[in-house]
């Protein structure tokens, strides 16, 4: 069984290689950013809770998050496996997970670690662009989409983030290295962590992440 964590910094490339690992191994993705950004979009509650947060680049609340992420995880879709992308963010939402997870059977075995020098994150957000349809990540440098500024999977006009500029960006960054960071020894310590270069061409990523995960299957 695959129950995966995918962590690293914003720009590391979490979106596209949770993409093609979900598909290939046929996990649902569960992405707390992308939840976050629907119930933006569709103006719930929670979506005007948050948009301020969000957009700025600051974190939403433990508490609301590990509810989040808990309830998603409960549906049966989860129950043969799954993609965590996003969650957890901080150690308080990794000590949350480490006790709900057991009970209600869906146990974390495996955290995907992608690393990512700073420069090279600056960049790639700087240039990237998003699918607000099906959630696709573009940049307008390295990876370009077929046709300019249109989705390659779903033929929708492509956007920029909100919260894909410097001063958002710095936030989330600080965020990381203050609040996500300390995640990594925490899962180092509990023998789960597997870390991976994000600065690998694609191609050579996905083969090392297949070699990975058919072997924990
Ligand atoms: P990134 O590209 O920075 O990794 P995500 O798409 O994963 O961005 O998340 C976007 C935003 O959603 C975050 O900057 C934060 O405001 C919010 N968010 C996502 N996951 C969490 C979490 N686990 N805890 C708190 N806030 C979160
Ligand atoms: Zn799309």
């Amino acid at each position: 069984m695959l129950n995966i964590i995918l962590m690293g910094p914003p720009g590391a490339g979490k979106g596209t290689h949770a993409k093609w690992i979900s598909t290939e191994f046929g996990l649902p993705h569960i992405s707390t950013g992308d939840m976050f950004r629907e119930a933006m979009n569709s103006g719930s509650e929670l979506g005007n809770k948050i948009k301020d947060i969000v957009n700025g680049g600051g974190l939403v609340s433990d508490e609301l998050t590990s509810a989040l992420v808990k309830e998603r995880l409960s549906r049966p879709d989860c129950a043969n496996g799954y993609l965590l992308d996003g969650f957890p963010r901080t150690i308080p939402q990794a000590e949350a997970l480490a006790l709900f997870g057991p009970e209600i059977g869906r146990e974390v075995n495996l955290v995907i670690d992608i690393e990512c020098p700073e420069d090279v994150l600056i960049a790639r957000i700087a240039g990237r662009r998003v699918c607000p349809k099906c959630g696709a990540s573009f940049n307008v440098n390295t990876m370009k989409p077929k046709t300019e500024g249109i989705c390659d999977y779903c033929g929708s006009p492509l956007i920029q983030r909100k919260d894909d500029n410097a001063s958002s960006f710095k936030v989330r960054l600080d965020n990381y290295f203050k609040s996500t960071e300390p995640l990594l020894a925490y899962y180092r310590e509990r023998g789960l962590l597997h870390s991976f270069d994000g600065t690998l061409p694609l191609l050579n990523m996905e083969a090392e992440l297949s070699a990975l995960l058919k072997g924990k299957r």
